[in-house]
């Protein structure tokens, strides 16, 4: 079975050409979010924070218990 990660509705967003199962999560620091998504055909997490831009690991990831570094990873997403 794949591991689980609940999502609150309110902080889906739609699929893109390259992004599937996108997400919001708040920054701790500031108001603003940030978008983790997984890539449609490599199928690794990634994270719209500038730590995950520049070092392809994050703080939002590590959280979630994502794998960073562009690891591919499946994960089953829940709605709440
Ligand atoms: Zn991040």
């Amino acid at each position: 079975m794949l591991p689980a990660l609940r999502i609150e509705n309110s902080l889906r967003l739609p699929d893109n050409d390259q992004w599937q199962l996108r997400f919001h999560v708040e920054s701790e620091n500031s108001n603003r979010l940030y978008v983790i998504a997984q890539n449609k055909k490599k199928r690794y997490w990634a994270c719209s924070c500038p730590g995950w831009k520049r070092h392809r690991t994050c703080k939002h990831l590590i959280a979630l218990r994502i794998p960073c570094n562009e690891t591919p990873y499946e994960i089953n997403i829940i709605n709440h």
